[in-house]
């Protein structure tokens, strides 16, 4: 399979292609082009020369073709799902990629229902104050690898219903699912509204430059710290509008009065939901002592039920790692904490990609595995007494995205919310997301918040107009 880009309505190939490797198999799941500066440029001049006609169309004109394009999500869904499955490794089955199709679909629906009309501010004798919320212009979406299909739809359907023109980038890991869903979106959309090109980041890096555009005026970034902070940095000439949804590192803490079989099942979604690939997925559990041996043995007991296994395969939940240097993070990360605690389940690397579940109990902050972002299927626990010393070590991260509280006792567990440093806090689940609710990190996780209204609002810049 080799698919091209889509610039300005039309496919584009570039000179060069590069490979995308199916991590279930190893073998290549297809050839993405290895775009150049010449690409992004076009695309971004394609964006710009559509934003005068897009911006300018009615609210309810805009409104019908976001409509249209979740139609076409929902028409595609079905063959894009295993196309998703091959570059990502993630099951067609379970929380897989049919799972991701219906989600973006869904999400482009209330996406498009939203809307943000001009606001009076004052209306007197004195002036009469309207706030309007403008589209930016060229919004830069810059998208990671582990739920490359939702995300894309996450950038693209708010900045496209506020009246903003995309120029997209995929992964190199997964830019197939997203090159093929541009171009069937590109059937419902005008040209130059919605551009996507891909490349290898190692020859070609696009991101970067888009990131220092000077026609883009908002990334929309998904990924790491590090690439974020390197996205805030060049984006600065430009004072490019930002929002930054970074890495996370969420504590759970499970209180003493829960029933350990009742919770097990929601810890290990919690935990290993995408094989833990997942920005808000829970990645530190610090369980009360009264109840510490019984969740650690639930959770085992509920995991080691769960089918591992290529993607394609109806039986397999669970995928293999997506890629050799995320699978070998989290192979150093057991690899430097499993002698500080007690491996339950898992522990070592399997064949390819393919890295069991792994629990390790008895680990506590300051090992590798506590302390950093595995983002993969390996969950350290750690035994608490204090509640006061249960959430000092889970507020002691750089990052701030999600955190939960386990408990039966839900007022008890929302003032100990309240003292999580992290944009949610779930109670009795983790790692949720709604299309109507703010989402969003504190600290390193990020700057802004996506979804919902406050999320709409993130595409616009204010103008007040005072009459
Ligand atoms: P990454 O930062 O390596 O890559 C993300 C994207 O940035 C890719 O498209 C990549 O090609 C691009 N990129 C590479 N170099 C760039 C540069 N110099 N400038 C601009 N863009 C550049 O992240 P990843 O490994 O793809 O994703 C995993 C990370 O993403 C994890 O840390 C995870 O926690 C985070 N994540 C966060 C959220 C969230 O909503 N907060 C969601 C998903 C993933």
């Amino acid at each position: 399979m080799q698919l091209p880009m889509v610039i300005d309505g039309k496919e584009v190939h570039a000179a060069f292609t590069f490979t995308v490797n199916n991590p279930a198999t190893g073998m290549p799941a297809g050839e993405a082009p290895n775009g150049e500066v010449e690409h992004l440029d076009a695309a971004v001049a394609a964006a710009k020369a559509a934003f005068p006609a897009w911006s300018a169309l009615s609210d309810e004109e805009r409104k019908g073709y976001c409509d249209a394009v979740v139609a076409k999500i929902g028409e595609v869904g079905d063959e894009i799902a295993p196309i998703l499955t091959q570059e990502q490794g993630k099951p067609l089955n379970g929380i897989g990629s049919r799972f991701e199709m219906q989600g973006a679909a869904g999400w482009a629906a209330y996406t498009s229902s939203l809307s943000l009309p001009m606001k009076v501010l004052q209306d007197d004798n004195e002036m009469k104050v309207e706030m309007h919320r403008k589209p930016i212009g060229v919004v830069g979406s810059i998208t990671p690898w582990n739920w490359p299909v939702l995300i894309a739809i996450w950038h693209i359907i708010p900045a496209l219903r506020t009246g903003n023109t995309v120029v997209l980038k995929p992964s190199p890991y997964t830019p197939l699912s997203t090159l093929r869903l541009v171009r069937h979106l590109n059937d419902v959309l005008p040209a130059g509204v919605l551009n996507v090109i891909s490349c290898d980041d190692i020859t070609s890096n696009l991101g970067a430059a888009m990131s220092e555009h000077p026609d883009i005026g908002k990334i929309i970034f998904t990924g790491s710290i590090d690439t974020g902070k390197k996205v805030m940095m060049s984006g600065a000439e430009t004072m490019k509008r930002l929002t930054l949804e970074l890495s996370g590192n969420d504590a759970g803490i499970v209180l003493p009065d829960v029933d350990p079989a009742e919770i097990a099942e929601g810890l290990f979604w919690g935990c290993f939901i995408n094989l833990g690939q997942t920005c808000a997925a829970l990645k530190r559990l610090y369980v009360h002592e009264d109840v510490y041996d019984a969740v650690c043995e639930a959770l085992v007991a509920f995991a080691r039920n769960i089918p591992m296994g290529d993607g394609m395969d109806e039986e397999s939940i669970l995928g293999p790692v997506n890629n050799k240097a995320q699978f070998d993070k989290v192979a150093r990360l057991v690899e430097e904490s499993k002698d500080h605690g007690r491996v339950l389940l898992g522990g070592a690397p399997g064949e390819g990609l393919f890295y069991p579940i792994t629990i390790i109990a008895d680990l506590n902050n300051g090992d590798p595995l506590v302390d950093e972002e595995q983002f993969g299927p390996a969950i350290p626990i750690i035994k608490y007494s204090d509640i006061d010393d249960a959430v000092a070590a889970a507020n002691d991260s750089q990052t701030g995205l999600g955190g939960s509280v386990w408990s039966k006792d839900i007022e008890a567990a929302k003032a100990i919310a309240a003292r999580l440093e992290c944009g949610t806090v779930w109670i009795n689940s983790h790692g949720g997301v709604h299309p109507h609710v703010p989402f969003g990190g504190v600290k390193k996780s990020g700057i802004g918040v996506e979804f919902g209204e406050e999320g709409l609002k993130e595409y616009t810049d204010i103008q007040v107009v005072i009459s």
